[in-house]
């Protein structure tokens, strides 16, 4: 804290897991030893670099780029880019921190790493976006490598920005290999990841239910955000027979008392991610309510899946939800539930996921488009698909190892945050300080 005292979403990710992991560390105290712990939460490298472009109209800007490159003791840094305003070191260190823990319980060889610009795409046209991406990677390039640090997307930063971010680091780089994830299926993508991320959300919740549900029949869903994350969640949540009944975006939130059709979920995907339209279109193209500036957490449901932002779900709306009858919150956003709300979820003992875990299927199945890339080989949508759902079960079965308590409530906060923390610290510790 008086190191950062101007980070506070960073300072908010490291309570949050601490909490977990400190009285862990009190049981074992081997983990006290080699400054693991002030280690742990300083990256070990953070670039910061000038991004001028030039609009439509001949005006220079100028944008602030950002890499955070976190901790590299079980793989090569990775992590997504975001473009969004609000985009500043404190965000991309609470992001890059909590990928090294994700990205520990993947199974897979990836450290954790974060970056992105505080450049906003929205109203931009696509020549804009282009050069943006291009200065962007201008300097960026140097930093990066397949076997260095492998970025992907993230908020603002989907198939258009990949292709335009990979076709300049090819140029710089006069090579052609696997050193972002995302990419488009005909130069080296993988299937199955621009639906990975929901799907593999989707998958966790159906393994969190299990006990109780033997499917997600009929059960209402909230979910926020209308982005990559809340589309493939929705789908998945319809493919297993649950009833989607809210979105949102900045805009404010379309709620759909009688659940999404597949029609309307076309509709809304090629609005959002062709047209670059608003929520609100589509709320008016099928006459549903449409609640400006409000968040999806007043309406009742069985199960929310935060998929938006950090900090959209507080304890106020975590109050609503437990009182309207919610029992299960899984985040498909990174860190979108205050530690006030998660408290609450707790102490209701509803069971709740932190993103960590139920938003690990992205970079999984980024970290099997690495291996694609490598062998040079693409697997079907199916072995994909197989591989993301063995994975999200195998998440689930760890988070039980270290989260199963007394009583047959499952901590999966404690769950994840102790096993990310332990494969990451005995790398550590076993690599010596470095
Ligand atoms: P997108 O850019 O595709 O979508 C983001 C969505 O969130 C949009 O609907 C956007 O609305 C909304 N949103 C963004 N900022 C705000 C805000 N401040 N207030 C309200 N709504 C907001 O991003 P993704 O779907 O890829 O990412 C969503 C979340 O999931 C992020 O937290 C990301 O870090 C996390 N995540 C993403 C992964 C991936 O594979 N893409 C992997 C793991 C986590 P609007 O269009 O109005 O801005």
């Amino acid at each position: 804290r008086e190191r950062d005292p101007d980070q506070p979403e960073f300072l908010q990710a490291v309570e949050e897991t601490m909490r977990s992991v400190w009285p862990f560390i009190e049981r074992h105290p081997r983990y006290r030893d080699m400054g693991l712990l002030e280690r742990l939460v300083e990256p070990e490298r953070i670039i910061t670099f000038r991004v001028p472009w030039v609009d439509d109209q001949g005006r220079v800007h100028v944008n602030r780029g950002y890499r955070v490159q976190m901790n590299s003791a079980i793989g090569p840094y990775k992590g997504g880019l975001r473009f969004h305003p609000s985009v500043n070191v404190s965000i991309l260190k609470f992001l890059a921190f909590e990928q090294v823990f994700k990205n520990g319980l993947t199974t897979l060889p990836l450290g954790g790493g974060k970056g992105g610009a505080d450049f906003d795409p929205k109203g931009r046209s696509d020549a804009e976006v282009m050069r943006f991406c291009q200065s962007f990677m201008s300097e960026l390039y140097r930093h990066i490598g397949h076997d260095l640090d492998v970025p992907a997307g993230d908020i603002g930063v989907s198939r258009r920005e990949i292709g335009y971010l990979y076709g300049m680091y090819k140029k710089l780089a006069n090579e052609f290999t696997g050193v972002i994830t995302g990419k488009g299926y005909n130069y080296g993508g993988s299937l199955i990841r621009p639906e990975a991320t929901g799907y593999g959300l989707i998958y966790f919740v159906a393994e969190m239910i299990k006990p109780k549900y033997a499917n997600m029949d009929g059960l209402k869903v909230a979910i926020s955000g209308s982005g990559n994350v809340a589309q493939f969640a929705a789908a998945k949540a319809m493919e297993f027979g649950a009833k989607v009944i809210t979105l949102s975006d900045s805009g404010g939130t379309v709620y759909m008392p009688e659940g999404l059709t597949d029609e309307q979920w076309d509709f809304l995907v090629r609005l959002k991610n062709e047209l670059r339209g608003r929520l609100s279109t589509f709320a008016e193209e099928f006459g549903f309510e449409f609640a400006a500036d409000k968040r999806p957490w007043g309406y009742p449901c069985d199960i929310a899946l935060p998929c938006a932002t950090q900090n959209e779900l507080d304890d106020r709306d975590a109050l609503a939800l437990i009182n309207n009858g919610c029992f299960c919150v899984a985040e498909g956003a990174n860190m979108p539930s205050t530690i006030g709300a998660v408290d609450c979820f707790q102490a209701a003992r509803i069971l709740y996921a932190p993103g960590k875990a139920s938003n690990a299927g992205g970079v999984a199945v980024s970290g099997l488009e690495m291996s694609q890339n490598a062998l040079r080989l693409s697997w079907t949508d199916g072995e994909v698909d197989e591989k993301l759902h063995s994975i999200m079960q195998s998440i689930h079965t760890t988070c039980m190892h270290y989260g199963a308590g007394k009583g047959g409530y499952v901590n999966y906060v404690d769950g994840a945050n102790i096993a990310g923390f332990v494969k990451v610290a005995d790398a550590m510790n076993e690599q010596g300080i470095v």
